[in-house]
C-alpha cells in the first residue's frame, strides 16, 4: 500500500487549462468529469476546453515561438534534467495519481514514471548534439552549409494508456528542439498531464512554451488548431482510425506530422526456443499494462512441436495473475479502461470462440464494480478470427500453429499493421533471417519488451510515421535547411 494518500494528490493538481504560463479556467467556467477505471467513481472535474481556448492554446504557442527558439540549447536541455529530477522526486505520488485514473497497478505506474522521465534525461542530452554540416559542392567552387532549426510551434495529442509516457516522448524532443506547443491529453487520463504540466513550469520552461487543453470535445477543439496553419506540426499518438482523420486535417496546410498508431503484434516461437525465455515473454509482451499497448501481443505463432507445452505453461501463468483495484498490493491485473473496452474483448472472444477456438483459461468479465476481465487463453484460434485483425487491447492471448518458418512469417505479415513483433529462437541466422523479413518498425527478439528511450520506437504500414527516441526522434522536431554559399 503507498504512503501518499489517494485523495491527496488528486487534491495536489491543478485542473485548469495552462495556457500562455497561466492556469486558466476554460471558457464559460465548463468542466467534465474524470473517474477510477477500478471503481467507476468520479476522481474530480478538470477544465473542459472550447474551440476559442484552443486557438488560445495556439496563439500563446505562436507568440512564444521566436524567443523560445532563440534559448541556449544547454538551457532547454537543464529544463529537461530538472524535470526529470522531479519526476523521480515525485514518483511514488504521480504513480497513484496514475494508477487512479487509467487504472494500472502501482508497481506499473512506477515503471512509467521512471520511462517518462528518461525521455527527458534523453532529451536534455540530445539538445546539446544537434548537428549540421559544412561541405564541399561536387563542382569544387561551391560550399554547402546545413544547420537544423526547429518546425516551430507544434500539437502534440497523447492516449490513455500511458498517461505520462506518451507525453514526456513527445515534450522532451519538442523542448530540446526549441518547438513551442500546445497539448492535449486523453480526455480519460489528464491529471499525470497536469501534474507534469506544474513540474515543467517549476523547472523553469517559459511562459507559452507549453500550453495544455483538456477537453471531452477532441474532434470539435484540436481540428480548428491543426486547420489554423501557424502550428507546423502534428504529432499524434493514438489509434489507426483517428491517426487517418488526422493526416487529412494535416494535408490542407502540409503540416509535418508524427503517427504512432495501432498494433496488432504477432509473437511467434520457434521449436528452438528456450521455453522458459519464451514464456516470460509471452507474460511480458501480453500482460504489460493490462494488454492495454500498442506492443501488446496480439496473436501468438506457436511451432507445433512445442505448442501444447507453451500453452500449458502460459495458462498456468495467467491463471494465476491476481485481478483487482491497481493500489491493491500484489495485483497483477487491474481494470481495462471502461465499458467499452470490456465489451470489446468480450465481443473478440465470443467471436474467436465461435469459430472453434477453445479458452484455456478465462473468457468472461469478473463481477463488478469496475472494468475487469480474466486473463484469458485460448488455443486453436482460426483464421477469420476478428481477433487476427484488431487490436484486442486487453489481456487474451490467442494462440495458433505454424509448420515452417515461411508459413510463420507469412502469417505474421498479414495484417495492415507493422508496429513491433516478437521472435523467440536460439539459432542465430534463423533469428536475423525473421527479423529481416518481418514487416514491422521493431522487434523484440528473445525478449517481450522493446520500449526504450534511447532507441527509436514507431511503426510502419497502418503503424505510423516517424519515430519517437533514439538519437532520430528529436529530428521530428527539426527542419533541415542548406545554404547555398559561394566563396
Ligand atoms: P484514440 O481514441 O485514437 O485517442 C487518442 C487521442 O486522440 C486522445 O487524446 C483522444 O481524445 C484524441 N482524439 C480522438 N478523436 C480525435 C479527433 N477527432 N481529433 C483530435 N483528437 C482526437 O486512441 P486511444 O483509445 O486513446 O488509445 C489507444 C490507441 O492508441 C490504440 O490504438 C493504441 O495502439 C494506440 N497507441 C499507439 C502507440 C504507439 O506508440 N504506436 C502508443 C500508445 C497507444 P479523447 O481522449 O478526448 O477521445
Amino acid at each position: 500500500m503507498s504512503t501518499v494518500s489517494e485523495s491527496g494528490v488528486v487534491d495536489a493538481v491543478n485542473k485548469e487549462l495552462f495556457i500562455g504560463g497561466k492556469w486558466t479556467s476554460a471558457a464559460g467556467g465548463k468542466t467534465f468529469a474524470v473517474r477510477d477505471p477500478a471503481t467507476g467513481e468520479v476522481l474530480c472535474e478538470v477544465a473542459d476546453a472550447s474551440p476559442e481556448d484552443g486557438i488560445a492554446a495556439l496563439d500563446a504557442a505562436v507568440a512564444a515561438q521566436a524567443d523560445w527558439a532563440a534559448y541556449a540549447p544547454r538551457e532547454r536541455g537543464e529544463i529537461l534534467r530538472r524535470a526529470y529530477d522531479a519526476l523521480m522526486a515525485r514518483q511514488e505520488e504521480l504513480a497513484l495519481l496514475m494508477t487512479l485514473e487509467m487504472g494500472k497497478p502501482l508497481a506499473e505506474a512506477r515503471g512509467e514514471i521512471a520511462y517518462a522521465a528518461e525521455f527527458f534525461r534523453w532529451f536534455a542530452e540530445e539538445a546539446v548534439r544537434i548537428d549540421g554540416g559544412y561541405a564541399t559542392a561536387p563542382n569544387g567552387s561551391g560550399r554547402f552549409l546545413v544547420t537544423k532549426q526547429p518546425v516551430g510551434p507544434s500539437v502534440l495529442i497523447t492516449p490513455w494508456n500511458f498517461p505520462m509516457a506518451m507525453g514526456t516522448r513527445k515534450i522532451g524532443p519538442a523542448v530540446a528542439a526549441g518547438c513551442t506547443m500546445v497539448i492535449k491529453p486523453a480526455a480519460q487520463t489528464p491529471l499525470s498531464m497536469l501534474a507534469l504540466t506544474q513540474i515543467l513550469a517549476d523547472a523553469g520552461l517559459p511562459e507559452g512554451v507549453l500550453n495544455v487543453l483538456t477537453t471531452s470535445s477532441a474532434g470539435a477543439v484540436m481540428e480548428p488548431v491543426i486547420r489554423d496553419g501557424r502550428a507546423r506540426k502534428l504529432s499524434f499518438t493514438g489509434s489507426t482510425a483517428v491517426g487517418r482523420r488526422l493526416l487529412e486535417q494535416c494535408s490542407d496546410k502540409v503540416l509535418r506530422t508524427s503517427m504512432e498508431l495501432g498494433g496488432n503484434a504477432p509473437f511467434i516461437v520457434f521449436e528452438d526456443a528456450d521455453l522458459d525465455e519464451a514464456v516470460e515473454g509471452a507474460m511480458q509482451a501480453k500482460m504489460r499494462n493490462i494488454g492495454e499497448a500498442c506492443t501488446a501481443a496480439n496473436r501468438f505463432y506457436v511451432q507445433r512441436g512445442i505448442a501444447d507445452e507453451f500453452a500449458r505453461r502460459l495458462t498456468e501463468r495467467m491463471s494465476a495473475l491476481p485481478i483487482g483495484r491497481g493500489t491493491e498490493d500484489g495485483v497483477v491485473v487491474g481494470p481495462l479502461i471502461d465499458e467499452a473496452a470490456i465489451e470489446k474483448v468480450s465481443e473478440l472472444v465470443s467471436d474467436a470462440a465461435q469459430r472453434g477456438a477453445k479458452v484455456l483459461t478465462g473468457g468472461a468479465t469478473v463481477d463488478g464494480p469496475g472494468n475487469f476481465y480474466q486473463p484469458t487463453v485460448l488455443t486453436d484460434v482460426p483464421e477469420g478470427a476478428r481477433m487476427s485483425d484488431e487490436e484486442i487491447f486487453g489481456p487474451v492471448a490467442p494462440i495458433s500453429l505454424f509448420d515452417t518458418e515461411d508459413e510463420a512469417i507469412a502469417k505474421a505479415n498479414d495484417t495492415e499493421y507493422g508496429l513491433v513483433s516478437y521472435v523467440f529462437t536460439r539459432e542465430l541466422k534463423r533469428a536475423l533471417r525473421v527479423c529481416e523479413r518481418l514487416d514491422t518498425g521493431m522487434v523484440g527478439l528473445n525478449q517481450g519488451i522493446v520500449s526504450n528511450p534511447a532507441a527509436p520506437f514507431g511503426g510502419v504500414k497502418a503503424s505510423g510515421l516517424g519515430r519517437e527516441g533514439g538519437t532520430v526522434g528529436i529530428d521530428e522536431f527539426l527542419e533541415t535547411k542548406y545554404i547555398a554559399v559561394s566563396l
